[in-house]
């Protein structure tokens, strides 16, 4: 006989967890997760000493609610961080954001970047259409030399996607917009101001991310959330789903994290409308290489972007300067991203050549430099890529999916750019939508 649940939660990341713990007794809810433990991309490997995470996952706090939540489930575990954010380029590292702070870049750079700049002030031209491409919109809100230095070579490595098909509907907060004085004082002197939507952070003393959501787990009934049971099919008009290790499970409702493209892929032949929909959603995969340095102090920042294409990595980290229970005493601890199409092939002993002579070459690693050890996470869906088909696409079939009682809510089952608490949010606001429609 088949497993009956009012609510079949598929996926054990922040989302899936959050959503398992704000609904409660309310409705009797059970969370499939295909992996061996629960908290998807906010998870951690600890691996010879070091615990290491999916790239850097800081917590940004902005809610009331989830700056509560959070801190209240990590008991103290938590310790605040005031950014050091940097940029490496022709030779060089400048504070982030770039546009703000060209100072320290060679003469020719600075003055491309401000007087492009001014132009924009001064000489604007006509305005942009209601949906600007973002890089119409950088050329418009940067100018000529911030773009062609920063934006635009940052922003390709990044998403893999020409910038004249992305929209701007992800950058609101994720690209500060410095006003003019800022600028200015930015290219004539070392400007200390913190700019941007993650000046401070917060990350667990001990545990690395993984202590988050395993705090959630930890609130959760004991065998509410199943390990290696990866979701397989489901049958939208019947409600049930096939789950590996549980087979059939009859569901009221059912709440999808696991990035929507995978999740449609699994539900029955999709009706040609939602079939087309899904077709259109674009993404890109995340290779992050975790180093373990056998030396101490490698590096005294947080993080470094990395625009030139003759460095193979978009963002250098390291974790060794969150939380001194991340590595072992007199070692760092390196997180290196690189952004890649998802169907290109990947050669990792290649990839980490290339990243180890990137990483000598701007000053990080010394010849001399020993490993201690590395690990490899490819985070398949890493990006949601926002060109102009995604919010219409998304919108059909975020409404076919609720029509047959399905919520996607997440980072990737709700296709969208966002971080940690906003995605433990969208799991409380999809337990209260829940609760409400039974009333
Ligand atoms: C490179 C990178 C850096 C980031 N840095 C930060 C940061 O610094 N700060 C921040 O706040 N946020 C950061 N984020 C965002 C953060 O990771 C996400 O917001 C959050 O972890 C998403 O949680 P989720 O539950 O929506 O998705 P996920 O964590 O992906 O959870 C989905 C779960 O579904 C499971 N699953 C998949 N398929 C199946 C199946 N068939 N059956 C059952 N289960 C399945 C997966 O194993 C996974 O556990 C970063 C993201 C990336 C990619």
């Amino acid at each position: 006989m088949a497993l009956k649940t009012d609510v079949l939660i598929v996926g054990g990341g922040l989302a899936g967890l959050s959503t398992a713990y704000h609904l409660g007794s309310r409705l009797e809810a059970l969370v499939v997760e295909k992996g061996t433990r629960v908290g998807g991309t906010a998870g951690s490997v600890a691996q010879d000493g070091f615990t290491f995470d999916q790239t850097g996952h800081l917590l940004h706090l902005h809610d009331d609610y989830g700056r509560r939540l959070i801190l209240g489930l990590l008991r103290g575990n938590a310790a605040r961080h005031e950014r050091s954010a940097w940029i490496h380029s022709r030779g060089v590292d400048t504070r982030y954001p770039f546009q703000a702070n060209t100072f320290g870049l060679p003469p020719r750079v600075v003055d491309d970047c401000l007087l492009g700049f001014l132009k924009t002030v001064h000489r604007p031209g006509r305005p942009l259409g209601s949906r600007p491409s973002f890089r119409d919109w950088c050329l418009r809100q940067f100018g000529e030399g911030i773009s062609r230095h920063f934006m635009f070579p940052y922003n390709e490595k990044l998403w893999k996607t020409p910038l004249e098909e992305l929209t701007t509907e992800w950058q609101g907060r994720f690209v500060p917009k410095p006003k003019p004085g800022e600028v200015l004082r930015g290219a004539l002197m070392d400007q200390r101001k913190a700019f941007g939507y993650n000046a401070s952070f917060y990350y667990p003393r001990r545990g690395g991310c993984q202590a988050l959501p395993d705090a959630l787990a930890a609130r959760l009934r004991s065998g509410q959330v199943r390990l290696r049971c990866a979701l397989k099919s489901v049958d939208l008009r019947e409600r049930i789903a096939v789950v590996e290790g549980l087979g059939e499970v009859a569901y009221g409702r059912l709440v999808n994290t696991m990035p929507l493209y995978d999740f449609l892929g699994l539900v029955g032949p999709l009706p040609a409308r939602a079939d087309e929909a899904r077709r259109r959603l674009r993404f890109n995969t995340v290779w992050n290489l975790n180093l373990g340095v056998a030396r101490a102090g490698v590096c005294d920042k947080h993080w470094i972007y990395f625009p030139e294409k003759s460095f193979p990595f978009y963002r250098v980290g390291f974790a060794s300067n969150f939380a001194r229970s991340n590595h072992p005493r007199g070692t760092s601890s390196l997180y290196i991203e690189v952004s890649r199409k998802p169907q290109e092939r990947v050669d990792k002993r290649r990839l980490e050549t290339s990243i180890l002579d990137g990483l000598r070459r701007c000053g990080l690693l010394k010849a001399s430099d020993r490993l201690v050890t590395r690990q490899w996470n490819q985070i398949r869906c890493g990006y949601v890529v926002y060109d102009f088909e995604r919010t219409p696409a998304v919108a059909a079939l975020t409404a076919f999916l609720n029509r047959r009682g399905v919520d996607s809510i997440g980072r990737y089952g709700g296709w969208k750019y966002s971080f940690m608490e906003e995605t433990i949010l969208d799991g409380k606001a999809c337990a209260e939508r829940l609760c409400a429609s039974l009333v």
